[in-house]
């Protein structure tokens, strides 16, 4: 398996071809092709921000404990953003950690670039700051069978009978991001800003302290029926942590910043840190 979520395709693999939603092609994967799970080793799989909560949540694991357990951190090709990796096991084949001989052990759970597999979504939309187009690639590598199966698909019929689209659809505002940032190219992120990328696609944990052990509800116009949602819904929580990283990052959105509480809260920091300073003069 080749196709990464945002990431690279090895380029000798894909068909040369774009790809709408409405275009065809022959594929059947089923446990008993001659290559069952031959695409389950070597393999490099970025994990969306939906992915990490769906297993995370499957293994029982908190965000941090999953990170650190299944993945390493590397990059999203042609951009600076830092991206969760699954971590291959450490054996002659540098197999998936849930490949079995019986197939995918975390099947209905599986990450977004299995799903998609073997249409690729790296380059899926072309950003020309107004609108997008929407295509995919087909990757066809000689080991996987499944293209010379007979069954006959649209694009969108597989995305939707591998439930693809339900992860595009969480995902949206962070593909945006990452699509936004690899086609123009050369972003400058801050190093802040590559933090805060890091931790709201990958830790959905830290963003809920985020969110409500801190000042953050404060310094935005919010609705309070909205407030109330993402407190009782992780995935409301986890689409609304992906569209305000949209917003900080590119200014895209329609989140509104209390200008009036953020300059209190402002002047609040200033008189303490002042306060502060008083102190420390009068005891030395
Ligand atoms: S997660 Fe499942 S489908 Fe994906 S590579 Fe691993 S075993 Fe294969
Ligand atoms: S048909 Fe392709 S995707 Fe399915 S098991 Fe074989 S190599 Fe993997």
């Amino acid at each position: 398996m080749q196709a990464d979520g945002p990431a690279d395709v090895a380029k000798s693999v894909i068909v040369p071809e774009y790809l709408t939603g409405q275009s065809r092609m022959h594929f059947r994967c089923y446990p008993g092709i001659g290559c069952f799970t031959r695409c389950c080793s070597g393999i490099k799989i970025l994990l969306s921000p939906y992915d990490i909560y769906v297993l995370k949540k499957r293994l029982g694991l908190t965000s941090t404990e999953f990170l650190s357990a299944y993945t390493y951190q590397s990059f999203i090709e042609k951009s600076m953003l830092p991206i969760p990796v699954l971590k291959m096991k450490d054996d002659e084949n540098k197999s998936c950690p849930f490949v079995s001989p019986e197939g995918c052990s975390v099947y209905a759970d599986r990450p977004l670039t299995c799903r998609y597999y073997p249409i690729g979504m790296g380059i899926m939309k072309q950003y020309d700051k107004k609108t997008g187009t929407n295509f995919f690639i087909k990757v066809k590598e000689d080991h996987c069978l499944g293209h010379n199966e007979d069954k006959e698909w649209t694009i969108d019929e597989w995305r939707a009978d591998q439930g693809s689209d339900v992860y595009d659809e969480v995902n949206n505002d962070w593909l945006e991001i990452v699509l936004k940032a690899k086609t123009l190219g050369n972003v400058e992120f801050s190093g802040k800003s590559l933090e805060l990328f890091y931790m709201v696609s990958s830790n959905l944990d830290d963003f809920r302290r985020f969110v409500f052990e801190s000042n953050f509800l404060k310094g935005y116009k919010i609705d309070p029926g909205v407030v109330q949602k993402i407190q009782e819904d992780e995935i409301e929580l986890l689409k609304f942590s992906l569209s305000w990283l949209r917003f900080t990052l590119f200014g895209e959105g329609d989140f509104i910043v209390d200008e009036d509480a953020r300059k209190q809260a402002q002047e609040k920091r200033v008189a303490e840190s002042e306060k502060r300073r008083e102190e420390k003069s009068e005891a030395s």
